[in-house]
This record gives structure tokens, C-alpha cells and sequence, in this order.
């Protein structure tokens, strides 16, 4: 009796070999170019209390709302997989005193994320984002730079299309003179208000300019805008944040209605969005979030931060990415052959150089087309004849030259080729 095959669960996706070069080469750009921005990477488990994310994402969001993978562990405690990654380095940020250590902290990730959404292109359960988190300055310099090392990513993955979405959300003085305002504003034409609006204003009424539907768009429209409750300090912060970005060519718009999703954000909030993608069309989103570290039970300590969706950045790069090809493969056939393969092989991947040999004992000929299939860009022989004069033919497969020399100066002659 044949089994079924037990396959993945939906929304997850394994990356194959054939993928996993994309996503290589994403991450050493990423490290790399926040590197060079002096930020140091921060790993958190892949499980949190349930309520650090209830205490900080909101119990409004969509995240706590409904996308979250929580259950109650045998030990009887609420647990949750992270859907995302500001909460638990926060939590980390508060518990290892990291800013008693140094006045700001400047961190960077890189990480797998669990959220129970409905599957499609560029939405997964599990899916990858990386992101920063900066502690200890309210200085729009720092927003800025944050702004800039997302586009710095983007414009080294030569991603086009890319639009930067830019707003400030006030302290939290303006958010609820606001609050107040748009829920005046709105309380005649509450019934005409989508099924989640209505729930909106009752529990979080800005998220209401987050609504989807144009009816609604076109209302606030005429309604109060929270760039009129900003406070001057407010004022100060995002005029300061949109001169800085002139001044080193980072172009943006102004999206007056983004809220983004989550409730601890304030001031600056910000989005890119790509063209070349459907619905699932934002790539990164980011904000200040100056009253979190306080809310989770740390001193008042500013943040900001962005998380940027590494499949949708997949989907949306072009450019094809060159196959890792092999340099050498050793040929031989037979016993006694056969060590000495593995001890050439040895030596010059101890001298890294990419090296293979046949591991299903085949024919030469088949050896040599498992050769040319891996790329390579030489062939070892040690055939017959080679064995019994200590020596070793070297052919090179793009040309076909071939020469012979003693095994025993195998690593320098490979070493004085040309392998890339
Ligand atoms: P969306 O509006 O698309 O649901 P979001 O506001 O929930 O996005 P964030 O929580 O801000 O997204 O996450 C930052 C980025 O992570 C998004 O811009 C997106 O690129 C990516 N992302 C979010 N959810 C998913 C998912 N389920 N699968 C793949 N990527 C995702
Ligand atoms: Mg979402």
C-alpha cells in the first residue's frame, strides 16, 4: 500500500536550490549596506508571550485581531509565533538594558514571521522581513537615516518603480484632538460607514484612514486632516524630516491619510510601494513609535523603525541572479582511483576552491557530462594511464586544451588557472 506523500502547510513555501541563490545574495545586501550604516543585528526567539504583542501591536490591528499563530502550551502559558518584529526587540531592547548601555542603540534583523492571512501572491503565513529598530533619538536626523538606508537597499537591488509614501501621525496630544474631531465629523454618516469603520470608530477611529473603500476615501476627504491638529513641536519634526530628504535627493509624497496598521506609532509614518506589484503592492512600511519602550514597561525612550517584505522584494527584482557554477570535478574510475579522487578533492576545497566528484561510481563519459552539467570550468583525469605515470590531465571544457602534469603539483597548477 502506497502512502500519501505528507505535504506543507498552507501559505509556507520552501526556497529550493534554484531560489536560494536570490535570497543569498538579498541578505549579504542587506548586511552589507547596513553595515555600512553602523547598525548591529539583533535576534529575538521565534515565540513571545501572547501579551507582548496584545500590549503593543493593539488588539485592533489586523495582526492581534485575527492573524495570530497563539496557543497554550502544555506548561498552561499563552504563547504566540512572532507576527512581527518591533514588539519582541523592544522587549529585548527593555530586558538586556540595552539602553542603559549606550544612549542609542541602532539595530537591524533579518527574520521568518507567522501570520495566519489568506494565501496568495506576496501573502504567505510564513513569510520573511527585515527591518531596523532605532532607539534613543527623536531628532528627524534619525528618521531620515532610517528613511534613507531602506531606499539605500532598494536602490542597490536596482528596484524600479518604487514610490516612498510619507506622513506624520502627531504626538499624542494631536491624535486625540484628532480622534475627537474625526469621530464628530463622522457620527451622521456612521451608518453608511463599512462594517469595519463602525468598529473602527469605536475602538481606534484613526484607523479609519486606513479604509480601502473610495466612498469612505472621498468623505474624509472633506473631513478634518490630522496635519491640522499637529502641534508646533509636530510641525517642526516633519517639515525638519521632508527638508532633510530634499537635501540628499530622496524623493517622497505626501500621503496625508497614512496611519499604518499598528497602534504604537506617532509622528513620522512612512511606506514604499512598488508598481509592478498587484494588491499586495507595499514592500516596506516604517514609523516613529516615541511612547512604545515606556507602554512595555521601559524608561521613555524614543524609536523608529522600518520592516520590509523580502518574497514581495523577490518578486518585484528583475534581475536575474548569475548560478554559483562549479570550478573543478576530478574524473576517475575504479578502486584505486577512488582515493586518491577524495584526497585531491581534499585539498582544494581546503584551498577554497569549488571542487566535485562523482559519488555513483558511473562510467567516465557519464563523469564527464555530470562535469559539464555543474558548469565546470576544468576536469581532473586520473585515468589508466595517469596512474600508472603519477600524473594527472588537466582539461580545460571551455576550449577543450588539455595538458598533463606530476599529481604531485595538482593544487599549484589549479591555483595559476584563471576558475571564474
Ligand atoms: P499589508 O497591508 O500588505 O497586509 P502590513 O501593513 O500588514 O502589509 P507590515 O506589518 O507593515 O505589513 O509588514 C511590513 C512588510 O512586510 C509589508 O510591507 C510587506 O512587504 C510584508 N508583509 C506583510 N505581511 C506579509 C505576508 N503575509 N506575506 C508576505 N509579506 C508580508
Ligand atoms: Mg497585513
Amino acid at each position: 500500500m502506497s502512502k500519501e506523500p505528507i505535504r506543507s502547510i498552507k501559505g509556507t513555501q520552501d526556497i529550493l536550490p534554484d531560489q536560494s541563490s536570490r535570497w543569498q545574495t538579498l541578505e549579504s545586501t542587506i548586511r552589507n549596506t547596513m553595515h555600512t550604516y553602523d547598525y548591529f543585528e539583533i535576534r529575538t526567539p521565534a515565540f513571545e508571550n501572547t501579551s507582548l504583542f496584545l500590549h503593543s501591536v493593539g488588539e485592533e490591528s489586523d495582526i492581534v485581531s485575527k492573524e495570530m499563530y497563539t496557543w497554550i502550551d502544555q506548561g498552561g502559558e499563552n504563547l504566540t509565533l512572532k507576527p512581527e518584529l518591533t514588539a519582541p526587540v523592544t522587549r529585548a531592547f527593555i530586558q538586556n538594558n540595552l539602553g542603559g548601555l549606550n544612549p542609542i542603540n541602532k539595530l537591524y534583523y533579518i527574520d521568518s514571521l507567522f501570520r495566519r492571512e489568506r494565501p496568495q501572491k506576496g501573502r504567505y503565513r510564513q513569510f520573511h522581513q527585515f527591518g531596523v529598530e532605532v532607539f534613543g533619538s527623536e531628532f528627524p536626523e534619525i528618521d531620515v537615516e532610517v528613511i534613507s538606508l531602506a531606499m539605500s537597499i532598494f536602490n542597490t537591488l536596482e528596484l524600479e518603480g518604487l514610490t516612498l509614501e510619507l506622513n506624520s501621525i502627531g504626538s499624542e496630544d494631536c491624535r486625540n484632538n484628532f480622534r475627537t474631531a474625526i469621530k464628530e465629523y463622522l457620527k451622521p454618516n456612521f451608518d453608511k460607514l463599512s462594517e469595519t469603520s463602525q468598529k473602527r470608530f469605536k475602538r481606534n477611529p484613526l484607523r479609519i484612514l486606513d479604509t480601502k473603500s473610495l466612498e469612505e476615501k472621498t468623505l474624509l476627504k472633506d473631513g478634518p486632516q490630522i496635519s491640522d491638529y499637529w502641534t508646533s513641536d509636530d510641525k517642526d519634526h516633519f517639515n525638519e524630516v521632508c527638508e532633510l530628504l530634499d537635501k540628499i535627493n530622496i524623493k517622497f509624497e505626501l500621503s496625508p491619510n497614512l496611519v499604518r496598521g499598528l497602534d504604537y506609532y506617532t509622528r513620522t509614518t512612512f511606506e514604499v510601494t512598488s508598481n509592478l506589484l498587484g494588491a499586495q503592492n507595499a514592500i516596506c512600511g516604517g514609523g516613529r513609535y516615541d511612547g512604545l519602550v515606556e507602554q512595555l514597561g521601559g524608561k521613555p525612550t524614543p524609536g523608529i523603525g522600518f520592516a520590509a517584505g523580502m518574497e514581495r522584494l523577490l518578486l518585484v527584482n528583475q534581475k536575474s541572479d548569475e548560478t554559483i557554477k562549479s570550478q573543478i570535478y576530478v574524473i576517475g574510475l575504479g578502486d584505486s582511483a577512488r582515493s586518491l579522487i577524495i584526497n585531491i578533492a581534499l585539498e582544494l576545497r581546503q584551498n577554497n576552491i569549488r571542487t566535485s566528484f562523482d559519488l555513483l561510481r558511473r562510467s567516465i563519459k557519464s563523469q564527464m557530462r555530470d562535469a559539464n552539467k555543474l558548469g565546470a570550468k576544468y576536469v581532473i583525469i586520473i585515468g589508466e594511464e595517469e596512474l600508472t605515470k603519477n600524473i594527472a590531465t588537466i582539461k580545460n571544457l571551455s576550449n577543450g586544451d588539455q595538458e598533463q602534469i606530476p599529481l604531485d603539483s595538482i593544487l599549484s597548477h589549479i591555483k595559476s588557472l584563471p576558475l571564474k
